[in-house]
């Protein structure tokens, strides 16, 4: 099946006693049992709840893989994956640039707790893990296109690298979307989403997914997810499944408005540099375009004024652009990454990746295009 009919269909089958065409949401924490020692498929809702299983199908479905696990908040699950592969004196590799997020619990809590914590970066020289990966190497950790920057990573010239050396790879696959990337297709053993972001697309929920296709590493991860219990509730699982349903129409809309602003922006006299993998300008951008469907709505600016007091102007002057920390949903949001999504991030580890003061990332939602350039108009005017 193709990726829209998924989207609707895939991991749910209509309810056989009430036929309802939405799987309903199994508001329950217990699943009673007709007989002592009978094997069911559902009795605590930590180990496993019906719509809560119905979006891990979908999500995987989505991503080609066999197994989908939904946490609490897409940090949730990375931190499962994280708890499944390392214990104290291994070592994980990770892009430099990853979410702040990601960036405070791999460096505040798995770093004291003798985790080996090396940051690459991998986007402009994915070849240095030949040298970086040691015997102690457990997981590669990705995201493409990084967030706030954009930067893309060879995910098949990471894959077949870490697959010589048996060195599992994970990727954050939150910024494309499964419409706009498929890691699976590349090697990546493990896809995570903060599905908070586009998956649920609307700014309502906090949930995360990750997706294997091993059997022995959907065991552990199972594991995980069962005895440290940061599970996804029905509720959100709901909303997640019933917004995966116009995934790819928003995404299609968000691209469409993005690629339109990238363009229009580069022509500014307040905007120094647009950051977005669609424009030719884009240092990757023929590897993004081998490597995904399309470019995605997210936007980063470097503003001529490199100053906080510029981005702050320019935001708040922003109407229709909500001042936020998160993105992909339905409306437009501005972020001001160096104090708020990266905040975490030491200022030198920001100097180093790209993140300025005087950086602005716009995650381009869905609303009309010109009614959107009006609003940064008006924003970056004198
Ligand atoms: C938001 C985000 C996360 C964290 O997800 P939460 O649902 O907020 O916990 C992880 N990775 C990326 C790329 C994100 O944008």
């Amino acid at each position: 099946m193709k990726f829209a009919t998924r989207a609707i269909h895939a991991g749910y089958e209509r309810d056989a006693t009430t036929h309802a065409v939405m799987p309903p949401i199994y508001q329950t924490s217990i699943f009673s049992y007709d007989h002592l020692g009978d094997e069911q498929p559902f009795c605590y809702s930590r180990s496993g709840n019906p719509t809560r299983a119905a979006l891990e199908a979908n999500v995987a479905a989505l991503e080609g893989m066999k197994y989908g696990l939904a946490f609490g908040s897409g940090m949730a699950a990375i931190d499962s994956v994280l708890r499944a592969m390392l214990k104290p004196g291994d070592e994980i590799i990770a892009v430099a640039d990853c979410y702040g997020g990601a960036y405070r619990l791999l460096t505040r809590l798995y770093q004291p707790s003798g985790v080996i914590v090396t940051f690459a970066d991998l986007a402009s020289d994915p070849g240095q893990l030949n040298a970086l990966i040691s015997e102690r190497t457990r997981l590669v950790w990705l995201e493409s296109p990084t967030n706030p920057l954009l930067n893309i990573v060879d995910l098949e010239r990471v894959a077949s690298i870490c697959r010589a050396r048996g060195v599992p790879t994970a990727i954050d696959n939150t910024f494309a979307s499964p419409y706009l990337q498929s890691p699976r297709d590349f090697g990546i053993d493990i896809i995570v989403h903060s599905a908070t972001k586009y998956l649920g697309g609307h700014s309502d929920v906090l949930l995360g997914v990750a997706c294997v296709d091993d059997d022995a590493l959907f065991q552990q991860m199972k594991l995980v997810q069962n005895s440290a219990g940061a599970v996804a509730g029905p509720q959100d699982s709901f909303l997640v499944l019933r917004g995966i349903k116009t995934l790819h129409l928003r995404m299609q809309r968000h691209e469409e408005n993005a690629g339109r602003i990238a363009e229009w922006l580069q022509g500014q006299p307040a905007v120094e540099k647009v950051i977005y993998p669609g424009l030719a300008s884009h240092p990757q951008h023929a590897l993004a375009r081998r490597q995904m469907r399309g470019f995605g709505g997210i936007v980063t600016i470097y503003l001529r004024d490199n100053s906080r007091a510029a981005a702050a102007r320019v935001a708040d002057r922003l109407q229709l652009f909500a001042l936020g920390e998160s993105l992909g949903g339905v409306e437009s949001i501005v972020n001001h990454s160096a104090t708020m999504s990266h905040g975490s991030m030491p200022a030198e580890v920001k100097a180093a990746c790209g993140i300025r003061e005087g950086m602005l990332r716009l995650s381009i939602g869905i609303e009309d295009a010109d009614d959107l350039i009006d609003d940064l108009t008006r924003a970056l005017a004198d």
